[in-house]
């Protein structure tokens, strides 16, 4: 038997995955990284790669060769990945306007309610995308304004890129994204429990990383994981989609 999913207490951080929770961008970061590959290897054929739930580390990392890299490699791995993620980030502005993407069911009414209703909530991104990367996908998308960072000093780069929450910055387990993000969280709400905290993802890969924590996962069912599929994996609560901010708030109250 696995250890029981983390307890849920009333919430007061809310972690957002980007893809597949908040947006979708119609594969345009395929777009991105095929661009960057070639770039990178002189126009080698880029491996087929099912990115979602990967991190943009872990993706770099696994169209370079590594078959597995939900580990912290070596030094000469890292730089040849963080090579590979600045041409990706270089090429993500461009690609994104070349598919037909879309801000997902209730997202938008729901980070309203937030901003306007529970300012005192904590609403961070953590997720898989690096900070330039998601910063040009909720750009692109209109939803950058609900994720400003407060303060500028949590982020060395938060002056060109002001968004709040946790990133990917290397090659690591998912998990450590989610651990920053909640240490960053504590120290601005003291006494903050790991269980007062809520990541809100669409891949098992969110569950896990956050249940390694011991954070609750809201799991939702909008891109390309079933409601079956995630429901095996034990979060707090799947939903088919975001539910309505009406909803949105008795969960997080429960
Ligand atoms: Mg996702």
């Amino acid at each position: 038997m696995p250890p029981p999913p983390p307890a849920k207490l009333p919430t007061r951080a809310l972690f957002w995955d980007i893809d597949g929770t908040l947006l979708v961008t119609g594969r345009a970061g395929m777009i991105a990284w095929e661009r960057a590959f070639a770039a990178f290897t002189g126009g080698r054929a880029f491996p087929a790669v099912r990115p979602d739930g990967l991190t943009d580390h872990q993706i770099a990392a696994w169209v370079l060769g590594n078959p597995s890299p939900y580990e912290t490699p070596g030094e000469d791995e890292q730089t040849a990945v963080a090579g590979l993620v600045a041409l990706y980030e270089a090429e993500l502005a461009g690609a994104l306007p070349l598919r037909q993407g879309r801000v997902l069911e209730n997202v938008r009414p729901v980070l309203e309610w937030v901003k306007d209703a529970r300012p005192e909530l904590l609403s961070w991104l953590v997720t898989g995308n690096t900070l330039a990367g998601g910063t040009a996908k909720l750009r692109h998308y209109g939803l950058s304004e609900f994720f400003r960072s407060g303060s500028l000093a949590d982020q060395g780069q938060a002056q060109a890129y002001p968004l709040a929450g946790s990133f990917s910055s290397r090659v690591e387990p998912r998990s450590n994204i989610v651990r920053r993000a909640l240490q960053m969280a504590q120290a601005r709400l003291p006494g903050l429990r790991a269980g007062e905290a809520l990541v809100i993802g669409d891949t098992p890969h969110d569950i896990e990383g956050a249940h390694a924590i011991g954070v609750p996962v809201l799991a939702v069912a909008t891109n390309t994981h079933s409601l079956d599929e995630l429901a095996a994996h034990h979060p707090w609560h799947a939903v088919a989609v975001l539910p309505d901010a009406d909803e949105f708030r008795r969960l997080v109250g429960r």
